[in-house]
């Protein structure tokens, strides 16, 4: 579940332990801060307050929370695509992940065979497909 707190009189949200602005989660950036088991607020390992200078203002509606969630993973789904194919190429020749067509070809994000830029896109579709399912923002 997602909330809207205010930590130290300023608005953000929280979404599991983690605090940020909403800007922040649904461009898929770097949290602000995380709230920790223990009650203390971490900045890059710092403490920079407590549990007691987060006030849980409301929880996102499942509709909202749904809007904001989305709009993270496809911000997370671009910056992921929009990253380069690499290949290495392999001693012999083994059959494409997707289409079976004999390939040298590694493609090192999935380490496997996959013998076009084509199908680096389909196997893209493939794994954000069932990264959508499982994924699950609370
Ligand atoms: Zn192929």
């Amino acid at each position: 579940m997602i909330w809207e707190i205010e930590f130290k009189g300023k608005p953000y949200l929280f979404v599991h332990g983690a605090i940020c602005t909403k800007e922040q989660f649904e461009n898929f950036e770097c949290s602000y801060a995380h709230l920790m088991d223990d009650g203390k607020v971490l900045r890059f390992g710092v403490q920079i307050g407590t549990k007691d200078d987060v006030k849980f203002v409301r929880r996102l509606s499942s509709t909202e929370k749904n809007k904001t969630s989305d709009r993270a993973l496809s911000a997370f789904c671009e910056k992921f695509l929009r990253k380069e194919f690499e290949f290495v190429i392999g001693e012999k020749k083994e059959p494409c992940l997707i289409c079976g067509k004999l390939t040298k070809k590694i493609e090192i994000n999935y380490e496997g065979r996959i013998c076009s830029k084509k199908c680096c896109r389909e196997m893209d579709k493939r794994f954000f497909g069932a990264l959508r399912l499982g994924l699950k923002f609370g």
